[in-house]
């Protein structure tokens, strides 16, 4: 399941409805402009927080901090 979020705590992976791209946000980089993606409103979280739920859900790893 994704849940929306407005704001970055409490849960490790972000996804971008928009890109369908998700984050890790105990590695954030610069580029993965996670802010941009809260207070646009397109920023999810996952049930379970995990990347296997994220893949599940059709997001691709971000390639700055998923490396
Ligand atoms: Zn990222």
């Amino acid at each position: 399941m994704a849940i929306n979020v407005n704001s970055r705590f409490g849960f490790r992976f972000l996804g971008d409805l928009k890109s369908k791209i998700y984050h890790d946000l105990y590695n954030e980089k610069h580029d993965c402009k996670v802010n941009q993606i809260i207070i646009s409103g397109n920023g999810v979280r996952f049930e379970p927080d995990n990347e296997e739920q994220a893949e599940k859900e059709g997001f691709s790893k971000c390639s700055n901090c998923m490396n």
